[in-house]
């Protein structure tokens, strides 16, 4: 895929996220920690793409979804949507970006109102965002639906009526009916048995090449990740400690901890790791994170400096890019 610096349709730079821990005596006692969910974070989003965040759970890939979107405020670092800081706009630039960047999670149901009928869901943001007559708003939900693979009928539906497959479209069709420019998908399809899987992955990058929509794809699973991303971004304990090419990423993955993730996946060709990695311990807690490397307590490279000094992310070849002391 080509490198396309100016192609940048929203940049995060050094985002961090904190979460306080409040004692017995709630916000009245003061915040006795913090949970550092997002340390450090840039990333950029090419008009186009499907950038995929990859992570165990509680790397914090989550979150980082959720602050891109604004829907939690970033403790630090900027996000920025075509040259605006999210945290600097106007309410009408705000009420753009909300039509503009569309979230689609792994349960739409909890979402669904179950006593409201789909069409009228649908219906719902086009009328807060004074968008058509009550014929045309009409006319676009039995269109969304049919994109996304159910009939004009399903709008007279209630959510308890369809299957866990249709209710993912359903969730899809929520986000496409603003017509938005990047879709965050938070682990859209780990919920789904293996078949309906492939087939909203398929209708995915078939909407996107049609939609010309922009893709942050945010899942633990590495095979799904390969499949729907152009660039994958590597996240450990809040930080990303790998990003590439999903081709050049998975031809010569270089961080420990990518090795690592890769080398637990039954079906990835082995014979291209040149060293398999089994991954020791559990994550450790983000409250209280490791020194210099955060992955040095289960790094089995770990060296003095790893335990003192935080590596920088470097682009070691164009386009791929490593926080790892050893790797030049
Ligand atoms: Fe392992 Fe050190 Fe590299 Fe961290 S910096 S991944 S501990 S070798």
């Amino acid at each position: 895929m080509e490198q396309a610096a100016d192609r940048s349709i929203l940049k995060v730079s050094s985002l961090h996220k904190q979460f306080p821990v409040y004692g017995s005596f709630g916000k009245l006692g003061g915040a006795k920690a913090y949970v550092n969910a997002v340390t450090d974070v840039s990333l950029q989003l090419n008009e186009g793409e499907t950038y995929g965040l990859v992570g165990e759970s509680g790397s914090g890939k989550s979150t980082t979804g959720r602050t891109i979107l604004g829907l939690t405020p970033a403790s630090q670092g900027q996000v920025l949507y075509r040259d605006r800081e999210l945290a600097a706009m106007t309410r009408e630039e705000m009420r753009n970006f909300r039509k503009d960047v569309q979230l689609v999670f792994q349960d739409p149901f909890s979402s669904l109102n179950p006593r409201k009928r789909i069409g009228r869901m649908l219906e719902e943001p086009l009328i807060i965002h004074k968008m058509g007559d009550k014929a045309e708003r009409q006319e676009t939900v039995f269109r969304i639906l049919q994109t996304v693979g159910l009939q004009p009928e399903h709008a007279f539906r209630f959510p308890h009526e369809f299957s866990g497959g249709q209710r993912q479209r359903l969730g899809l069709a929520r986000a496409l009916i603003m017509n938005p420019k990047i879709i965050v998908c938070d682990e859209p399809v780990s919920a789904l048995d293996v078949s309906i899987q492939s087939q909203i992955l398929n209708m995915l990058k078939r909407l996107q090449r049609e939609m010309k929509l922009t893709l942050l794809f945010i899942t633990h699973d590495i095979s799904v990740v390969r499949y729907i991303s152009d660039r994958i971004g590597i996240m450990y304990l809040g930080k990303i400690m790998e990003e590439a090419l999903t081709d050049d990423l998975f031809h010569e993955p270089l961080h420990p901890y990518t090795k690592a993730l890769f080398s637990a996946v039954p079906d990835f060709n082995r014979s291209r790791l040149k060293e398999r990695i089994m991954l020791r311990g559990e994550i450790p807690s983000p409250i209280s994170p490791p020194s210099g490397c955060v992955f040095h307590t289960r790094c089995p490279y770990a060296t003095d400096v790893c335990r003192t000094d935080i590596p920088a992310v470097r682009e070691v070849r164009p386009g791929h890019k490593v926080a790892c002391h050893l790797v030049d």
